[in-house]
């Protein structure tokens, strides 16, 4: 028996309306907005070969597919509240719809995020979530507000998604137990929601590391007008990823994407805040470096001295590699 689109939709998609006064079924969701607060809204696309492997068991595709999206609220400092989900579909797999949606739907009722509607086409795989959340207005962490003098952190630790994807490209060979370890990294990223609501009015911006620390801090700089120094020894990574060869660590911590972490900037004085809003978000943060003047981004290596940062750019779709 084969199913159809709105079947399909029913059975995998359509859940009780919670907050949303009209969820899927609809031409358009309805949604109240809390009075004083901004909607924060944000759209990340998946494509298949692009964004993930074939090999990506389809319940850690439903989560990092939302979790990419959360992740952009996190760096916001807005609570999730609603999402969108635009799928484009090769055929109609129930083993993979059902394992797909369960993943999607651990996630979202632990971020306390409704789904309220979306699309669904024929195609090649493709998905696309638009997740809104809510921020107290004007209180949003945005990208453009670094001042010199901030430190600048990172949460949890940086490059082991990066160190799953050499993995699977075979210029690395990992153990057992650690590939396991980092490939749940990679396919099951865990948004840092409650960090970046917890740095409300602590941070002074902040960002999500998706294409990796060099080309993202570097967003963070070109908005706010200033510079930064970090300190490679500083930067946090895992005992799995501290076991590798000095090339593939600077590469994966430098350069690796997909990590999901948030880097964010505080004043000096900020620094006790910094600590109490993470261990109430049960995250680890640390100190990696400071803003400067001096416009650009300098990374220290464990001797002091500079390293050449050309080769860790950030991903870009449209430019050679
Ligand atoms: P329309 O014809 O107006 O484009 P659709 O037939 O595409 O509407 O969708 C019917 C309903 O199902 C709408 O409420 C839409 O938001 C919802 N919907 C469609 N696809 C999905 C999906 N993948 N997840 C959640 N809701 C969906
Ligand atoms: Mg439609």
């Amino acid at each position: 028996m084969s199913l159809g689109e709105f079947d399909l939709i029913r059975q995998y998609f359509s859940r009780r309306p919670q907050r949303a006064v009209l969820g899927v079924g609809d031409d358009c969701a309805l949604l109240s907005p809390t009075p004083g607060q901004q909607w924060a809204v944000s759209t990340d696309m998946l494509v298949e070969g692009r964004h993930f492997l074939a090999t990506v068991p389809p319940d850690r595709l439903g989560h990092k597919a939302l979790a990419v999206n959360l992740s952009d609220l996190a760096a916001c400092g807005a609570q999730p509240t609603a999402f969108t989900l635009a799928l484009s579909l090769p055929r109609v797999e129930e083993a993979w719809l059902k394992a797909f949606s369960q993943g999607l739907f651990a996630l979202a009722d632990r971020a306390g995020v409704e789904l309220v509607g979306g699309d669904t086409t024929s195609g090649p795989l493709t998905i696309s979530i638009t997740v809104m959340g809510e921020v107290p207005a004007g209180q949003a962490l945005l990208r453009s507000g670094a001042r010199v003098g901030d430190q600048l952190w990172v949460s949890g630790t940086l490059g082991d998604a990066r160190l799953a994807l050499e993995g699977f490209r075979g210029t690395v060979v990992l153990p057992g137990p650690v590939w396991d370890r980092v490939r749940v990294r990679m396919e099951r990223p865990d948004p840092r929601v409650s960090l970046g609501v917890a740095l409300r009015g602590i941070a002074s911006s902040a960002i999500d590391l998706s294409d990796g620390l060099v080309g993202d801090l570097a967003h963070i700089l070109e908005s706010s007008g200033v510079g930064a120094v970090v300190d490679l020894s500083r930067l946090p990574c895992s005992a799995d990823l501290q076991s590798q060869p000095d090339a593939v660590r600077r590469t994966c911590l430098l350069a690796g994407g997909d990590d999901y972490e948030l880097l964010f900037t505080a004043a000096p004085t900020a620094e006790g805040a910094v600590r109490r809003a993470a261990a109430n978000a049960g995250v680890e943060v640390s100190p990696v470096g400071e803003v400067v003047a001096t416009v650009g981004l300098t990374v220290r290596d464990v001797q002091g001295s500079l390293l050449d940062l050309g080769e860790y750019a950030g991903f870009d779709h449209f430019l050679p590699s």
